[in-house]
């Protein structure tokens, strides 16, 4: 900037020279896609996940998608998920053709309310997919409560929670399937990225599938017999890889997760002691979790939101607001959505700012995030 304070976005990710010469290490190598880098990569997110499998996909998207794909969601079932998160969640339950069905979110930890859940769930009810808001990991106990006996799936968004906690057990193994994003403003980086970890075989080998065009090779699996060259296209996929290169990077940012995740958490427990009041309000964390905190998502009051973000820009704060309630979108009130259906997300997604929140943030920016929002909360008073 011409004044020569640096710009405080509210996220973005930490490269250091290990991150890149893995890269290279890579560039050189034979494969610059599929071979040993991409199972390696789904190895160690095995590890950082505690799940059996991991299948590592071109972003958080195409994660969601295989998700919804690989158990067979299709036109008639419905999805039933959280109206504030980012759009892909749902957008994916349209593209497989399904009904998403928005229910509200508990105001603690904004997350869906299991009881909402149970009163939406219907015959066509086919996933439930909780979104693990800023981190925190969904009820997910409650919802397979309600989920399983009806052989209904849990689809578990975990953009914002790789490395979070539930009483012990890491994100990744808590739900049938599991999806992460790694863009750069998630915790850790491919450049664009994403991964599917399930402990159901079966349902691996369909992610697999369908992140490589429903195109199966394995003899066993063949329907026909053919010469060395033969394979099959048994259902339809699309082409979700991640390359070589990009799973270098990941297992490389992998190394550092629980720093990240220690430094997040470091950064928001001094947002809250500085910051938490009646005026600026923090997201609760339930006991017997911890988060992995990909986003610091405070609460303003609604009146006050707009001129508290702008005065934060002013300072070279650059906040964001997560989220706009999908329902509220064109294409989802073209559909017969209502935002006010779901109030209690409806609210909050009036009032919530993100303020910087990422492991390169020094300790002077973030008491320079702390004096800017005291001195921004004055003025409106
Ligand atoms: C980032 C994000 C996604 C999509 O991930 P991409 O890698 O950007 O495709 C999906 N859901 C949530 C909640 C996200 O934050």
């Amino acid at each position: 900037m011409a004044d020569g304070i640096h710009v405080l976005p509210y996220g973005k990710q930490w490269i250091d020279d290990d991150d890149v010469q893995s890269v290279v290490r890579v560039l050189r190598s034979v494969f610059l896609t599929t071979g040993p880098e991409v199972e390696a990569f789904e190895q160690d997110l095995c590890r950082a996940t505690g799940a059996r499998h991991a299948v590592a996909v071109a972003n958080g998207t195409a994660a969601l998608h295989c998700a919804y794909g690989a158990l067979g969601v299709q036109a008639g079932d419905e999805v039933i998920t959280s109206p504030l998160t980012f759009s892909a969640t749902s957008n994916m339950v349209l593209a497989v053709g399904a009904r998403p069905v928005f229910v509200d979110v508990l105001p603690d930890t904004l997350c869906i309310d299991p009881r909402a859940v149970a009163a939406a769930i219907t015959s066509k009810t086919k996933v439930i997919a909780p979104v693990d808001f800023a981190g925190q990991p969904a009820a997910i106990d409650e919802l397979r409560a309600l989920a399983k006996p009806r052989g209904i799936h849990l689809v578990e968004d975990a953009a914002h929670s790789i490395g979070s906690h539930d009483r012990g057990r890491l994100v990744g193994s808590l739900a049938d399937l599991t999806t992460f994003s790694f863009h750069p403003v998630k915790t850790i980086t491919t450049g664009e990225g994403g991964a599917i970890t399930t402990d159901d075989d079966a349902l691996a080998t369909r992610l697999r599938d369908f992140r490589n065009h429903g195109l199966v090779r394995d003899p066993a699996r063949l329907e026909h017999s053919g010469g060395p060259w033969y394979y099959e296209v048994q259902w339809l996929g699309f082409n979700y890889r991640l390359s070589a290169l990009q799973c270098a990077l990941g297992r490389s940012q992998l190394t550092k997760l629980d720093r990240f995740v220690a430094r997040r958490r470091a950064i928001v427990t001094q947002y809250r002691d500085a910051l938490a009041s009646a005026e600026l309000r923090f997201i609760d964390e339930r006991p017997g979790v911890e988060s992995a905190w990909h986003l610091c998502a405070v609460r303003v009051s609604a009146a006050k939101r707009h001129a508290f973000f702008e005065g934060l820009v002013r300072s070279r704060i650059m906040p964001q607001v997560h989220y706009i309630t999908v329902p509220e979108f064109p294409l989802y009130r073209g559909l017969g959505y209502d935002p006010a259906e779901t109030p209690i997300a409806h609210e909050a997604s009036r009032e919530l700012v993100s303020l910087p929140l990422y492991p390169a943030l020094s300790d002077t920016d973030v008491e320079r995030v702390i004096a800017a929002v005291r001195a921004v909360l004055a003025e409106l008073r």
